[in-house]
């Protein structure tokens, strides 16, 4: 079967699926996005990922032009169209096509465009064995210059990162704030369990508030472990007894590996393992059924 994409309203094959060279998405990374995962026929933490992009648009001043019960419909007919019970939804907002100056004024209107497909990040083996990261050289885009809350089209900054991991021979790279603590993975949150807690960078270091992230701090605190979003640092990684990380596409990845220093016994723990458990048994309840056309 030949895949749709949404685009503006109509539902066209890949080859027809195209945007203007004019589209300020293109031009200027202007615009917003969401990844979403699809899980046994429901669209996993629907409302949370809308929420999401509503609030990226109004922080960049972007009117999205229908409503999050239309954009809902978009989802669920993209992926009607495309026979998928479990996949992956790409779901991005940009300005528009304007003009070749910076002013969102002169753009005509949002482009809206939906990709239903399938999407695997990591080799298996490394879900089940841990990968390895490292710590890069670019930091993290600093808050005060554009807050990394809103997913923006803009990915240059992670970009630098995973181009730096990968030649330095790791698949992931862990980024920095300016002064110098853990903030998150290229596409990912992270996590730590050390001295019997769970820790996550608070929103405040520049993290993406993850929608994985929010959905594992609920279960660890429902399974009554002691969580703390809190700052941490590169020494705090190395002398974790795990570490993981969580995103849309990458799910849950354990990390046993950080810049060659073995993580706890060198293999996915126990909380880990727990979480991953507690996890897929949401995907099985949580989430908007894909409604009939
Ligand atoms: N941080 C960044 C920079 C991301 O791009 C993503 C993926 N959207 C995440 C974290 C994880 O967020 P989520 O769990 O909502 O996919």
């Amino acid at each position: 079967m030949e895949k749709l994409v949404y685009l503006n309203g109509e539902f066209v094959t890949k080859a027809e699926a195209k945007i203007s060279v004019f589209d300020h998405g293109f031009l200027y990374g202007d615009g917003i996005f969401e990844g979403i995962r699809v899980y046994h026929g429901r669209i996993f933490k629907c409302k949370e990922h809308l929420d999401r992009l509503y609030e990226s648009a109004k922080t960049i001043m972007l009117n999205i032009g229908i409503s999050k019960a239309e954009m809902e419909e978009v989802l669920c007919s993209t992926l009607r169209k495309n026979d998928l019970d479990n996949g992956y939804i790409r779901l991005v907002v940009s300005r528009g096509v304007g003009d070749l100056g910076l002013d969102p004024n002169n753009c005509a209107g949002a482009s809206i465009i939906c990709i239903a497909d399938q999407i695997k990040i990591y080799p298996q083996e490394m879900y089940e064995h841990g990968l390895e990261v490292k710590t890069v050289a670019v930091r993290r885009t600093n808050p005060d210059s554009l807050s990394p809350r809103v997913k923006s089209l803009n990915y240059l900054n992670n970009i630098m990162a995973k181009i730096e991991s990968i030649q330095a021979g790791v698949v992931e790279a862990i980024m920095l704030t300016q002064e110098g603590y853990v903030v998150e993975g290229t596409a990912d949150n992270i996590f730590i369990f050390r001295r019997g807690a769970l820790l996550t960078p608070p929103l405040s270091a520049g993290c993406l508030e993850g929608v994985t992230r929010n959905a594992v701090i609920e279960l660890a605190k429902k399974k009554g472990l002691e969580v703390r979003e809190e700052l941490f640092n590169r020494h705090d990684v190395y002398n974790a007894d795990e570490c993981f990380l969580t995103g849309t596409a990458a799910e849950l990845i354990p990390v046993v590996k950080a810049d060659g220093r073995v993580i706890g016994e060198g293999q996915p723990g126990e909380i880990f393992k727990n979480l991953l458990e507690d996890f897929r048994a949401l995907t099985l309840v949580d989430g908007v059924l894909i409604k009939e056309g």
